[in-house]
């Protein structure tokens, strides 16, 4: 087919669909994924654009994945290893837990997504908090599940309120330590008291995507519960400090009852070959994670200190990237900085219209967003 025709198909494509689709997927927010430098250059016929809008590591990826990566190109026609052996062998001992305890995906929202297929039928109901990760509602929509948010007490996971929500009908509570967008952490005896009144019957997922970057001493790790009487499962990624986000591998580490279900649902060949080869290889390299994590520190504090001399409010962070507060339409300032070249996240879709989330970047970057940012809101008059 010539791509001509390949287009008009597409077009014809569009046309109404008289399919009776169901009401839980048609009730599914599509997910609005950070802007990529691409389009912005295309777009602005500009060049040097600076994204910090998807929580990327600043420092790129490690040389030695990188490596890892080069050298699997010549065995390309044979399937990774379903079983993920070398990486989950990697992975419990890194951390102390048993081989049987991890649960490789595609990126941890697959995992997400299978947690909510082995955990849910349609009806059920699915606790987390308000604004989160967007994928918890549409994974849970997906599968028929029915969504129960807990707005955030002062930018905080509200536990209690989470507690209050349970009924019946729960079977599942996502919460994410440190919380994306805010930054926010849950300490360990918040939680401790939290699992104290939970019933056995609800699955407890703490989402640990940003837990490489915590300093604070009294933050939870959720990984001290694996034996606990709840079912306490934790999601880490490679994706952000790793800096692997485009190869997309991310783990739950669970009950090993629960594993197993999983691993009888995941698609056998969900972690591709240079993924599991550049994962291995990232976790060979505690020095580039140390100076990611150093990096994006020293970096908080210059953002902290900048935005302090402008006079431009902003939440504190145990994360690599934190929410400013532009005082006006942050999705006009989003599009007002596209101009200037940097692509930062509007957190209107997340229920906080007049915030920004900004994720460290290079320094480069950041003088550039700093900058920035000082213009649009001078031009706009809102500092
Ligand atoms: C980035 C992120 C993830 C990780 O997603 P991957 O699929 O592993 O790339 C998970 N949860 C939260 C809250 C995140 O911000």
């Amino acid at each position: 087919m010539s791509n001509k025709k390949a287009f008009n198909f597409k077009r014809q494509s569009r046309h109404k669909l008289n399919l009776l689709i169901p009401e839980h997927i048609r009730s599914i927010p599509p997910y609005t994924a950070g802007k990529p430098i691409e389009e912005v250059e295309r777009e602005y016929g500009i060049s040097n654009v600076a994204k910090l809008a998807s929580n990327e590591n600043p420092l790129g990826t490690s040389p030695l994945a990188i490596q890892a990566v080069m050298e699997t190109v010549s065995g390309l026609h044979r399937y990774p290893d379903s079983n993920g052996h070398a990486l989950i062998n990697k992975i419990s001992q890194h951390l102390g837990t048993g081989s049987d305890n991890v649960v490789l995906g595609n990126g941890s929202d697959e995992i997400i997504g299978m947690l909510t297929r082995v955990l849910l039928k349609p009806g059920d109901e699915v606790i987390f908090p308000k604004p989160a990760f967007p994928m918890y509602e549409i994974s849970v929509r997906i599968v028929g599940a029915i969504p129960v948010t807990v707005p955030l007490k002062s930018y905080h996971t509200d536990l209690q309120g989470i507690l209050e929500k349970i009924t019946s009908k729960t079977r599942l509570v996502f919460i994410n330590n440190p919380h994306n967008p805010t930054g926010s952490i849950i300490t360990k005896s918040e939680f401790e008291h939290f699992l104290s009144q939970v019933s056995g019957t609800v699955a407890i997922v703490v989402d640990e995507a940003y837990i490489e970057f915590v300093k604070d001493e009294t933050c939870l790790n959720s990984l001290e519960y694996l034996d606990a009487k709840s079912c306490v499962v934790s999601l880490r990624t490679f994706s952000k400090a790793y800096g692997l986000a485009g190869l997309r591998v991310g783990y739950g580490i669970m009950p090993s009852a629960l594993a197993e279900l999983m691993n009888r649902i995941r698609e056998p060949f969900n972690v591709n070959v240079p993924a599991q080869a550049a994962a291995l290889a990232a976790m060979d390299d505690p020095l580039f994670l140390q100076k990611t994590i150093d990096h994006v520190h020293f970096e908080l504090d210059f953002y902290y200190r900048s935005l302090d001399k402008i006079g431009i409010a902003y939440f504190p962070t145990h994360t690599n990237f934190f929410l400013v507060d532009v005082k006006r339409d942050s999705q006009k300032v989003f599009c007002d900085l596209l101009k200037e070249g940097v692509i930062v996240r509007s957190m209107v879709s997340y229920g906080y219209p007049m915030f920004l989330r900004i994720n460290v970047g290079s320094h480069e970057e950041n003088v550039k967003c700093i900058n920035a940012l000082e213009r649009v809101l001078v031009e706009a008059k809102t500092i």
